[in-house]
């Protein structure tokens, strides 16, 4: 399987919306790690129900955005009632991305007796798959599709910023992601969501 494995995280439901208008051409389909979902209001939740409407996944991303290596009982205190607030408005959760990318074997075994799958970041381990940062890899139309005929598939990010400034390297412009909607389209065999995989 070669299609393009695209997660967005933390709290970002409006920039996601609008990539969704962006690329639904490409029939571009990713899936959106939700952190502090506490924070949420009914224009947020509308926002994520309208974006598993149109095919895309939503997964869970913990309430406190704190890795979870470094909470005291993370599972009851920090992951499970993220899941379930997300589950309560309607959302199906089937996967976890791990807050900062930290994780270690143990969180992974307790972890997929709650999650399907788990998403991290540089590392791979059975049940965890690894994701490049968009934003680090310095995006542009040559890395990207250097990349990607490289093998690298899975890619994250957070914001994507469509008013041509980047801020900061964590937020990739929109441009970078067409690309890689672009590629993925015509040259790869479309997209996965994280429950697929
Ligand atoms: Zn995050």
């Amino acid at each position: 399987m070669s299609s393009a494995i695209l997660s967005f995280d933390d709290w970002y439901e409006k920039s996601w919306l609008a990539a969704d208008v962006a690329f639904r051409k490409y029939g571009w389909r990713a899936t959106f790690f939700v952190a502090k979902p506490q924070n949420l209001y009914a224009a947020d939740w509308a926002v994520l129900a309208e974006l598993q409407e149109r095919g895309h996944e939503i997964g869970c991303h913990g309430m406190s955005h704190l890795p979870v290596t470094e909470i005291d009982g993370y599972l009851e205190k920090d992951v499970l009632p993220a899941k379930r607030m997300l589950e309560r408005h309607g959302l199906k959760i089937s996967s976890f991305a791990y807050p900062h990318g930290m994780r270690n074997i143990q969180t992974d075994r307790e972890l997929l007796n709650h999650f399907k799958i788990l998403r991290g970041t540089t590392d791979v381990a059975p049940g965890v798959i690894s994701a490049s940062h968009i934003g680090t890899l310095q995006v542009n139309v040559a890395s990207v599709t250097k990349a990607l005929r490289a093998g690298i598939r899975s890619f994250y990010a957070h914001e994507i910023v469509f008013d041509g400034k980047r801020r900061g390297r964590w937020n990739p412009n929109g441009d970078a992601i067409e690309k890689i909607c672009k590629f993925a389209a015509e040259e790869r065999e479309g997209f996965a969501l994280f429950k697929e995989l």
